[in-house]
C-alpha cells in the first residue's frame, strides 16, 4: 500500500481521483438542476478550492463565485472555535441564491458559523453543498442539500484538504493510518470453549467476533436463501459446503471498515484457509495466529450434550457430536498443519475455568509479533 508522511503521521490512500471526479460531477448537475439561478457560490476557503475549480468547470449555468475564508482545525482535531478570516461583503450576498461549498461537513461548527454570518446577509435562498460528508460525527440540525459522499468519521486529507497546512494538493483523499490490530483464528473441536472465549476477548481486545456458526443460525432463523441450503447440513452435524460459507464469509470481511477479527468456526477446511488469506490479503491484512484450545474428548462430549439442551443446536444427541467430532479430525485438523507450516499455530490447554482458559489466551495473544502492513 503505497504510505506516506505528512509531519508526524502517515497516511494512506483512501479515495481515488475517479471517485472524487464523479462526485465532483454528480453535485455539479444536482445543484444545477435544483437551484434557483443565477447562482452565487460561497466557497470555504482553504480547504474548498481545488473542490470550487473543478465543480466550477461541470458547472455549465451562470454563476458567481465569493470567497470566505474560515479557520478551525488544529492538527487533527477540531478545536470548536471558527474564525472568519476573510468575510464577504453584504451586497453580493444580498437578495442572491447562495449555494455554500463545503470541502468537508463534520461536526458541522464551521457550517454553523457560516450559515450565521450569510443569514445576516439575507440571502434570497441558501443551501449547502458539501463535498464529503461525516454523518457520525455532524451534531447540528440543518439539512445538507447536496452531498457528494459519505464517509465515516475518519481523519483525511489531500484535494485541498490538509494536515496542519500540509497534503492539500495530493491529487487523491488519504487517511490517517490506523495502528495494526491483530487478526486471528480461535480453533479448536466443538464444545472447546471457543464461542465463550471470543466473546471475552472481543471485548478485552475491541476486537470483531466472527462466529459462522452463529452467522448461519442466524440465517435460518431468518429463513434467507442461505439458511435455507445450510439448514440440511447443519442439522445432521455435517459441515456446509464451503462455497455457500465462504460467500457468506466474504461479504463481511470485504467491509473496508472491518478489521482486528476473531474468527470462530471458521476456517473449518484448508480450502476456507487458504481462501481466508486471500480475502485478507485483498485488505492488505493478514492472518496473525491460529490459537487452538484443546479439550479431552470425554470432556467435549459431555459439554456439548448440556449444551444441546438450551442452545437450540442440532448437538443435542451423542450421534450427532460424534459424527461432528469425527468430521473435525478428518476435514478441520488438517486446517492446523496450514498454520503450522506459516509459524502461526499456537495450542492453548482449554480445560479449567473460563478465567483461566482466557488468561493462558491472553498470555499467548501478548507474545504474538504482529507483522506491520
Ligand atoms: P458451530 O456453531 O461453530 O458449532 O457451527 C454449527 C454448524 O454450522 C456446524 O456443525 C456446521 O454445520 C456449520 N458451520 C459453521 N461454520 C462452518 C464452516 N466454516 N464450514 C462449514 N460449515 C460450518
Amino acid at each position: 500500500m503505497k504510505e506516506i508522511q505528512l509531519h508526524d503521521k502517515k497516511f494512506v490512500p483512501y479515495i481515488s481521483k475517479e471517485q472524487i471526479a464523479h462526485a465532483v460531477k454528480k453535485l455539479a448537475r444536482e445543484i444545477a438542476d435544483n437551484t434557483k439561478e443565477p447562482v452565487v457560490f460561497v466557497v470555504v476557503l482553504k480547504g474548498s478550492y481545488i473542490f470550487a475549480a473543478d465543480l466550477a468547470k461541470h458547472y455549465n449555468k451562470e454563476a458567481v463565485f465569493e470567497f470566505y475564508r474560515l479557520k478551525s482545525y488544529e492538527g487533527t482535531e477540531t478545536t470548536g472555535k471558527v474564525e472568519i478570516l476573510i468575510d464577504i461583503d453584504t451586497k453580493f450576498i444580498k437578495n442572491k441564491n447562495v449555494v455554500v461549498l463545503e470541502d468537508i461537513i463534520d461536526t458541522g461548527n464551521t457550517l454553523e458559523k457560516i450559515l450565521e454570518e450569510l443569514h445576516k446577509k439575507q440571502p434570497a435562498s441558501l443551501k449547502i453543498a458539501t463535498l464529503f460528508f461525516k454523518p457520525d460525527a455532524y451534531n447540528k440540525n440543518y439539512p445538507i442539500d447536496f452531498i457528494g459522499m459519505k464517509i465515516p468519521n475518519k481523519f483525511i486529507v489531500g484535494y485541498g484538504l490538509d494536515y496542519d497546512e500540509i497534503g492539500r494538493n495530493l491529487p487523491e483523499i488519504y487517511k490517517l493510518k490506523e495502528p495494526r490490530m491483530i487478526d486471528f483464528v480461535l480453533f479448536g473441536p466443538p464444545g472447546a470453549g471457543k464461542g465463550t472465549q471470543a466473546q471475552i476477548l472481543k471485548d478485552k481486545l475491541g476486537l470483531t467476533y466472527i462466529a459462522t456458526g452463529d452467522l448461519f443460525r442466524h440465517h435460518i432463523k431468518n429463513q434467507t436463501e442461505l439458511g435455507k441450503k445450510a439448514k440440511t447440513y447443519i442439522d445432521r452435524g455435517d459441515l456446509v459446503p464451503d462455497e455457500i460459507t465462504i460467500d457468506m464469509i466474504k461479504e463481511i470481511v470485504a467491509d473496508p471498515e472491518a478489521r482486528g477479527f476473531i474468527f470462530d468456526g471458521f476456517p473449518r477446511t484448508v480450502k476456507q484457509a487458504e481462501v481466508l488469506d486471500e480475502l485478507m490479503a485483498e485488505k492488505g491484512l493478514i492472518i496473525d495466529a491460529l490459537l487452538s484450545i484443546n479439550v479431552p474428548e470425554e470432556k467435549l462430549i459431555k459439554r456439548l450434550l448440556e449444551r444441546g439442551k438450551t442452545s437450540g443446536r442440532s448437538d443435542d444427541n451423542e450421534k450427532t457430536i460424534k459424527h461432528r467430532l469425527d468430521l473435525y479430525h478428518s476435514k478441520t485438523e488438517p486446517v492446523k498443519d496450514y498454520y503450522k507450516a506459516q509459524g502461526k499455530f499456537h495450542e492453548i490447554d482449554g480445560v479449567g475455568s473460563i478465567e483461566e482458559v482466557n488468561q493462558r489466551l491472553l498470555n499467548v495473544i501478548s507474545n504474538i509479533k504482529l507483522r506491520d502492513e
